[in-house]
């Protein structure tokens, strides 16, 4: 594909299995593996990963520190290293992974939400910035994701566009989220080391606020997200969430690639979580996981349709659908297992159903990633009816784990589970689109009924999800163009600049 590997610095705010709050993480931990031993004959290319060293990080190795002069003063970023070990289709490879730390704005008890949010990612940018000539290592691309790393393309361009050591760096900014989007009071200017004028709507200003986000995708040369249905919809006012405008003007520049899951640690035929490992030549197996997460669950252990559910407890995830149909289902004989946790009202939902159909719905309020596993490898049939997903991991999961998806069609999930057709017997999991309890209703009716009563059909479905491939290695690949797309287009406007 290229000529010599490439050389590409990861950035986030949270990799696996350093920290994790959401798929961002997964993310963040996965690709750098694939993207190190895919493309260029498999030789692989030398990737490695900047994130905070946040509280409870353990097994870093210091590697230096310097100052860091911003906000009129100097703060001292220090550098620990940890690594990520690749194994991966038979390579072996290490992927550095530095920890940008600095004891007053990372050594805190959480990762996010704090009144000063928007210095502590804008040292983390700089720091990451200014370590680079320290480690005498010029990426080709740098890679950024999501509002924290928003100021990385902006001082790229901005600040260090006239240095030989920068200047050639392409960068790629990745949506994962654009409901949280980093917008910060006006005097925020400062922390960045710019004046007013740089306070205009074609600039850095949103809505009075300066925006991270809108940072990231005005000053890089390519943008992703992480689907594309979710790329062509946040184009649009809908879920645009008041950046369409900005995005359509960008969408010559703007992509979707989906996310793959890491088929080594999400292996059914291998997982130490699960209670009776298969795959899907030995697809009867998975009953007996059905069995002990009833078990685990306090449900009566029988043979009825088990249908799960694993999420942040947010609107996003269209819970409010759950509410409008919950007496509906569970006037079937099925049961429902829940996995989740975030806003109390809709942590109360989950428990008065669980209190009103004890035997029927098992709910675990909390964060539990081996339960998750056993609710992937347990369940039947798995349930994301999300108002809107930018790409969704839990579907992926789920049919890996042979557990069929009902989704709403919208971002990645439009993108990767199409709708079971009885009469040619195509799709991979139970579709539906109205954002309406009616229409989840259905959907669950449709896939009941095939479980009941075309055991066979269901069978041939289940092994179809578990031979569809949504590993890393096809992804990784999307993004090596992604980054030569970055850099041909970096190098063009050098050139007309
Ligand atoms: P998002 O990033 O919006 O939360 P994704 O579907 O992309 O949604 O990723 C969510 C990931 O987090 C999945 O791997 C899912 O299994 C996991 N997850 C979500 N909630 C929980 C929980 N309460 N316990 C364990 N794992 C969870």
């Amino acid at each position: 594909m290229f000529d010599r590997p490439l050389k590409i610095l990861l950035v986030s705010s949270e990799v696996v299995p350093f920290a994790k709050t959401g798929g961002l993480a997964d993310v963040a931990g996965s690709l750098p593996k694939a993207l190190a031993t895919v493309g260029n004959d498999n030789l692989g290319n030398d990737v490695r990963v900047a994130m905070p060293h946040y509280k409870g990080i353990e097994k870093a190795t210091y590697r230096m520190d310097f100052p860091v002069f911003f906000n009129s003063r100097a703060e001292t970023a220090i550098i620990r290293e940890s690594t990520i070990e690749a194994y991966y289709q038979g390579e072996h490879r290490i992927i550095p992974v530095y920890l940008v730390d600095n004891h007053h704005y990372f050594y805190r008890d959480g990762m996010y939400m704090f009144p000063d949010e928007a210095e502590r990612f804008t040292f983390f940018c700089r720091a990451v910035l200014e370590m680079l000539p320290r480690l005498n290592w010029q990426p080709d691309i740098i890679h950024c994701n999501d509002w924290q790393t928003g100021p990385i393309p902006f001082f790229l361009k901005v600040r260090y566009a006239q240095d030989p050591f920068y200047n050639r760096m392409a960068t790629v900014f990745t949506i994962h989220n654009l409901q949280y989007q980093g917008n910060f009071p006006k005097e925020t200017l400062k922390l960045l080391g710019v004046g007013e004028e740089y306070f205009t709507p074609e600039l850095l200003e949103f809505y009075g606020t300066v925006s991270y986000m809108k940072m990231g995708i005005l000053y890089a040369d390519v943008i992703n997200t992480v689907s594309k249905t979710y790329a062509a919809e946040i184009q649009r006012p809908e879920l645009g969430e008041r950046m369409d405008g900005l995005l359509r003007k960008r969408s010559h520049d703007l992509y979707g690639i989906v996310n793959g899951i890491n088929y080594h640690e999400f292996n059914p035929k291998t997982d130490p979580r699960i209670h009776r490992n298969y795959d899907h030549e030995s697809i009867e197996n998975k009953k007996e996981n059905k069995y002990a997460l009833q078990k685990e669950m306090n449900l009566p252990v029988r043979d009825v349709p088990v249908l799960g559910m694993i999420s942040r407890l947010v609107d996003q995830k269209g819970l409010d659908l759950i509410a409008q149909i919950a007496d509906r289902l569970l006037s079937h004989d099925v049961q429902f297992v829940v996995l989740g946790s975030g806003d109390r009202r809709y942590e109360n939902m989950f428990r008065d159903i669980h209190n009103r159909y004890p035997e029927k719905a098992g709910v675990y309020i909390g964060f539990n990633a081996i339960l998750a596993q056993r609710i992937y490898a347990g369940a039947d049939m798995f349930l994301m009816p999300s108002r809107f997903e930018p790409c969704g991991l839990g579907q992926l999961i789920a049919m890996r784990y042979g557990t069929i998806p009902i989704v709403r069609a919208t971002g990645g999930l439009a993108d990767t589970v199409h709708d079971f057709n009885p009469a040619t017997g195509s799709g991979n999991g139970f579709v539906f689109s109205e954002y309406e309890g009616d229409a989840l209703y259905h959907a669950i009716q449709r896939a009941l009924s095939l479980y009941t009563e075309h055991p066979h059909e269901w069978k041939m479905l289940i092994k179809r999800a578990m031979e569809l491939d949504f590993s890393w290695a096809r992804s990784a690949v999307e993004y090596l163009q992604l980054y030569q797309e970055a850099l041909s287009r970096h190098l063009a406007r050098a050139k007309t600049a």
